[in-house]
């Protein structure tokens, strides 16, 4: 429909609203369900009150913490983009996720359901995180850790990691948490540009039924960084591990002998929280900041609106690792912020066996589950069946982060999963906006499958064209950001200037995500990916997302990637790559089939020039798809950094896949 979009994106855009039309088939909603709606946490009221009054609005929602000393300042913005939230405040942000619950008269509720992934399991109450952080900001100071200074942590998804980053908080020393199973490199290179004087790790966590070593990838990465004082090794698998004598230190000899009294001290609401890299899914992660006091109000008042959190009966499961945002802002700071009850889960979605989520679901009588688009639709390749055998039956509200959701696994999702009661609320967010941007509510919104629909109340989220001006309904552009929110990130740790060229200096103003992203016609939000992979095919844009979701669309196709590679007649031609489902086979005609499937659903424009089947994707350890290395194969370069992916023998097994297939032009 070149007639309504804009010269941006857009521009002669045939692809994108058929292509919306096309995978709905109908225009399907899904109304909230009644008695959801009536009992939800947030109305749609909110969405007025923040309009009339947004600062307003972000005051009321810091009430939700306690301060030592109450704000009354909300937003400085004199100096952008360097923003300070709540400036005149003082809070401890681990007082906050864990004492004052304590205080409340809640201190025999479960905190933390733990599954280890060999079937080990424990529950910790409150009163007992309360007293086990106490220990640990103890064993903090006595390790000579000081508020301001930098702690890494590199740990398996255990629930020391919880209990170490919230020590760091409680002690006023900012965390950076390390992927477990990033290199000795990546590691290395994390703890000198954030400069950390302790290192927290483990022995070792299990992955996939076995013990797997963590601690020699510190022991050498450490090895380049003398400013490490020491490194606190937490023992979970009990493998052997070599020790540092005057360095190492074991957790549950120093932890265990600390008092369980520790008097956590206020910090002001600029107080460094943490430093996160981003996944590095476009190219040199960066270290994101992020501050106390607009980051915790913002992640907790997200979590209590957008899975309508009820801390008194909900039973929260996020399966994200701890080493990515999600795990920061939606299993350590929102839920315990809000006093909610969570599983945390140590391993691998198919060990020991493929329903091994939905055991966990049924075990606990999980009612909140958020997870992501790559999991959807692995457990779709593994076949409805699967989580037939288990009883669902307890689950309210469905989330889904990471990446753009296709409509099909949406569908799944909502029907598989959900038994198709259950909202499904696609949540939009980074790294660097620390907690969710964009996204349904769910007692409000009628929702629709794949759209991440509108900013959630208090922010300010728009779609424009080059020019900085904002699209029509219908049109297609950048994702931008307009208002300066609470839990911003405050800069790139060391890097003032990446910050300001990064994300502010594209659009005057405004913070540039850099995703893709279109306005329907009722205005919702649908994103595209990202500006980086929309590809250019003679003059038209093409997202990756779209022709990736109508592949999917087809039965024999599991997962696809699409990148555009440079062509001497159209620019760029689309490059497929697609893991075929269970019982197809990698024939000639199901490859041309495949090109008329995405010919018939989005256009012949899109058709990709060459599908490549593959038995596995390059991802990321957080399960996004690294493009840019498929764009460096399907261009005959040198493969990039691969540092940040989850396993990089993956980019082999393609490269000797598309000799065979370039030959094919
Ligand atoms: P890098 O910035 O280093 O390339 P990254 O962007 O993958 O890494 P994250 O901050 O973990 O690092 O991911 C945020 C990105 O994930 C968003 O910019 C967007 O592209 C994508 N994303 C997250 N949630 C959604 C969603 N619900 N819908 C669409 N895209 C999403
Ligand atoms: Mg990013």
């Amino acid at each position: 429909m070149p007639g309504d979009t804009t010269d941006t994106l857009g521009k002669g855009d045939v692809v994108s609203n058929e292509s919306l039309a096309n995978l709905l088939k109908e225009e399907r909603r899904f109304a909230p369900p009644a008695d959801l709606a009536a009992a939800a946490n947030v109305t749609g009221a909110a969405y007025a009150q923040a309009d009339a009054d947004r600062l307003g609005f972000w005051a009321e929602q810091a009430r939700r913490l306690t301060w030592d000393t109450e704000p009354t300042e909300t937003l400085d913005w004199t100096n952008p983009p360097f923003a300070k939230w709540f400036a005149d405040g003082k809070l401890n942000v681990a007082y906050n996720c864990v004492d004052r619950h304590v205080e409340a008269g809640n201190g025999d509720r479960v905190a933390i359901h733990f599954e280890g992934e060999p079937g080990d399991s424990r529950s910790i109450t409150y009163a007992e995180l309360k007293d086990e952080v106490s220990r640990a900001a103890n064993a903090l100071t006595e390790l000579g850790v000081q508020a301001g200074d930098r702690v890494a942590v590199y740990l398996p998804m255990i629930p020391e990691a919880v209990v170490a980053m919230l020590a760091c908080a409680r002690v006023g020393a900012a965390h950076s948490v390390v992927f477990g199973g990033f290199s000795a490199d990546a590691v290395a290179s994390r703890i000198q540009d954030a400069d950390a004087k302790l290192v927290i790790t483990a022995d070792g966590g299990y992955r996939r039924g076995k013990p797997s070593a963590l601690k020699p990838a510190i022991d050498e990465a450490v090895a380049k960084c003398p400013q490490v004082e020491h490194v606190l090794v937490v023992r979970r698998t009990g493998q052997d591990t070599a020790f540092t004598e005057g360095r190492d230190v074991w957790w549950d000899e120093i932890v265990g002998r600390q008092s369980a009294e520790h008097a956590p001290q206020a910090f002001d609401a600029e107080h460094p929280l943490f430093i996160l890299y981003t996944s590095g899914t476009t190219g040199k992660p960066k270290g994101i900041l992020h501050t106390s006091g607009g980051y915790l109000t913002q992640a907790s008042y997200t979590h209590h609106a957008v899975f309508d959190l009820k801390p008194e009966s909900d039973v929260y499961w996020c399966t994200a690792d701890i080493g990515w945002v999600t795990g920061h802002s939606y299993i350590v700071y929102g839920p315990l912020a809000n006093g909610a009850t969570q599983v945390m889960y140590e391993g691998t979605p198919d060990t020991p066996h493929q329903g091994r989520f939905w055991e966990v679901v049924q075990k606990y009588g999980v009612t909140v589950l958020y997870t992501a688009p790559t999991a959807i639709r692995t457990f779709m390749k593994w076949g409805d069946d699967i989580p037939a055998k288990f009883d669902l039956s307890s689950l309210r509200v469905l989330g889904s982060v990471g990446e753009p959701i296709n409509p099909e696994a949406w569908v799944w999702y909502r029907k598989h999963i959900g038994g198709d009661r259950c909202p499904i609320v696609d949540t939009w967010w980074q790294t660097e906006t620390g907690a969710m941007m964009i996204s349904p509510l769910p007692g409000v919104t009628a929702t629709k499958p794949g759209s991440a629909q509108r900013a959630l109340p208090g922010i300010g989220a728009t779609v424009v064209d080059d020019e900085g001006h904002e699209v029509p309904n219908g049109g297609g552009g950048y994702l931008v950001l307009t208002e300066p929110w609470p839990s911003m990130l405050r800069t790139i740790w060391g890097d003032d200037q990446r910050f300001v060229d990064t994300y502010w200096s594209r659009f005057e103003g405004k913070y540039f995500a850099g995703d893709g992203a279109k306005k329907d016609d009722d205005g919702d939000i649908w994103l595209l990916g990202r500006v980086d992979d929309v590809m250019l095919v003679s003059g038209h844009n093409i997202s990756t997302t779209e022709v990736e979701s109508a592949l999917v669309s087809h039965p024999s196709v599991a997962e696809a990637a699409v990148v555009g590679a440079k062509d001497e007649t159209t620019g760029q031609a689309i490059v497929a790559f697609v893991i075929l489902r269970g019982s197809a086979s990698e024939t000639d005609t199901l490859v041309g089939e495949l090109r008329n499937h995405v010919g018939a659903t989005l256009g012949p424009i899109a058709k990709p020039k060459r599908i490549v089947p593959v038995q596995e994707l390059p991802k990321t350890r957080s399960g996004k798809i690294m493009r840019r290395l498929l764009r460096d194969v399907a261009e005959d370069r040198a493969v990039g950094d691969v540092t940040t992916l989850a396993d990089s023998s993956v980019m082999d097994l393609i490269q000797n896949k598309l000799p065979s297939a370039s030959s094919e032009d």
